[in-house]
């Protein structure tokens, strides 16, 4: 019966002083089903998914009764919220189940989100719609597919209970897997207590988890902060070639690990817009698309600032040494980014110029609102000759401004001896033809809420789970949103 057995815990958070996180009591829902078991990452977790989709297991992804091993935690973590820090924020509505050791030997936590309230709930009930539940199962299976470090997603379960947001809803639980989930937030929690002993706890822990080969550098602690700083600048520069924009970068929502986490009013952009901003609740841009390589470093700042003390004996020369880390990031960052945007113009080699025909076509798809995906992901078409008026320059009102750009393009191009095929390559593997576009993902909420149809739903992951797959039966889903389509803003993950 090896094949339906109970997943195996290795937990090494819940050993952690009590402080660390507090340990909830029952918190059953009535009716809970299934709606989608993530099979592939089950398997690669070694978990069975039929034991995963039986009773025990559904009871489970719904926090209704876990087995033998499991030790759920909520875990204690502050932040800076839109740049306001507070002291006490922590999983209101989460609860990690244990630690597993996936079939690659790498420690994976298992996280329940919207599985009742915890000591951290405040005014909150603990729960979670569906909506938020199904953008962030479709969302970060999105971003793993393309590459982009971020947790995972397990499952998705309904509670068979209505929660209550501005209208009833469905309730739902997802199941999240990550390296960990210690966040830069989870520091600040016990530097806001000058709790000197749990920072260093925790920053060994972190090490120990993440990069144990830091553990034996002299100064331990420095090393974490820059690895940390360049893991974030890369991840950072990630998000920027794919259009993604997070819409919540607090403290607590970026991780030690450098994973993407916390896929709340997330979107990507679909015209080009630098300044672009979904969320609902960012009235003033702070987490606009262009400004997330920037609010980076300021979380990151924040980071380092809970280390200074255990950085070095002397807080002048702690400080030094933070600010020199924190330096790093910007050619961290730049080296993904312009490595990234030149793969995505099919150049293979680096010369001088590169940097200014990049930000030229940015600066004309911004003028004429060209659709990201669509502008790249076309280029790529015209390798071996224009595609005249049913190519790229018909996403530009102004297609001259199109085609002076694109004579550039060629003739940098003609400069190297890459043959077309060799390029094309490189184009389709680094310009998506599909991600979950924000229509789209309305849709599938709007499907599920309204009708409990949750097909809108497969179909949508099972398309994005290969984005870069030409897909000719699935081509409606790599078109912008007609006018009446377009969604405007994103809401909050509850
Ligand atoms: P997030 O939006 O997931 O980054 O959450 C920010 C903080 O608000 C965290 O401490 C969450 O646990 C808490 N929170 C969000 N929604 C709820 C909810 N429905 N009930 C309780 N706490 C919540
Ligand atoms: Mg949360
Ligand atoms: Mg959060």
């Amino acid at each position: 019966q090896a094949d339906v057995a109970a997943p195996v815990f290795d937990n090494s958070y819940s050993h952690l002083p009590d402080r660390f996180f507090t340990r909830p009591g029952a918190n059953t829902v009535s009716a809970p089903k299934l709606i989608r078991i993530n099979r592939p990452l089950a398997a690669q977790l070694g978990l069975s998914a039929d034991w995963l989709e039986s009773s025990d297991g559904i009871a489970m992804l719904a926090g209704n009764s876990f087995p033998a091993g499991a030790e759920p935690v909520a875990l204690a973590y502050a932040g800076h919220q839109f740049g306001n820090f507070v002291p006490q924020l922590g999983d209101g509505r989460a609860l990690l189940v244990g630690e597993i050791i996936d079939t690659l030997g790498k420690r994976r936590d298992l996280q329940l989100k919207g599985s009742g309230r915890t000591l951290f709930s405040r005014g909150g009930d603990g729960r979670a719609a569906v909506g938020p539940v199904l953008r962030e199962y479709v969302v970060s299976e999105a971003m793993a597919a393309l590459g982009i470090p971020t947790t995972h997603t397990l499952a998705a379960v309904l509670t068979g209970e209505t929660v209550y947001r501005e209208t009833p809803l469905p309730g739902a639980v997802l199941t999240r897997v990550a390296a960990s989930h210690i966040r830069i937030g989870t520091f600040q929690y016990f530097a806001a207590r000058e709790d000197l002993e749990a920072i260093r706890l925790l920053a060994d822990h972190a090490i120990g988890r993440h990069f144990p080969d830091l553990a034996k550098c002299d100064q331990p602690y420095l090393a974490l902060l820059e690895r940390v700083t360049a893991l974030q600048a890369d991840l950072v520069a990630r998000w920027m070639l794919v259009g993604f924009i997070h819409g919540v970068m607090n403290t607590d929502n970026m991780t030690i690990s450098g994973e993407t986490i916390d896929y709340g009013p997330c979107a990507f952009m679909d015209e080009y817009d630098p300044a672009k901003v979904f969320s609902s609740i960012d009235r003033q841009g702070r987490y606009a698309y262009a400004n997330q390589p920037g609010i980076a470093v300021w979380n990151l700042a924040r980071f380092a600032e809970t280390l200074l003390p255990i950085i070095h004996e002397d807080q002048d020369e702690a400080v030094r040494f933070a600010e020199e880390a924190l330096k790093r990031f910007q050619a961290t960052h730049d080296k993904t980014f312009h490595r990234g945007w030149r793969r995505k113009l099919g150049l293979l080699a680096e010369q001088e110029g590169d940097l200014q025909l990049i930000g030229d076509l940015l600066r004309i798809m911004a003028r004429n609102r060209a659709d990201f995906l669509l502008t790249f992901r076309g280029l790529a078409r015209e390798i071996e000759g224009t595609a005249g008026d049913s190519g790229v320059r018909r996403l530009f009102a102004d297609s001259k401004e199109f085609d002076d750009w694109a004579t550039r393009w060629r003739l940098r191009l003609a400069e190297e001896s890459a043959f077309p095929a060799e390029r094309r390559e490189v184009m389709l593997s680094t310009n998506p033809r599909y991600i979950p576009r924000n229509h789209r993902i309305e849709a599938v909420i709007k499907a599920a809420v309204e009708g409990a149809d949750f097909r809108p739903f497969e179909e949508l992951l099972d398309v994005v789970v290969r984005p870069f797959d030409e897909q000719p039966e699935r081509s409606d889903y790599a078109l912008p949103p007609r006018e009446d389509e377009r969604v405007l803003q994103t809401f909050c993950g509850t």
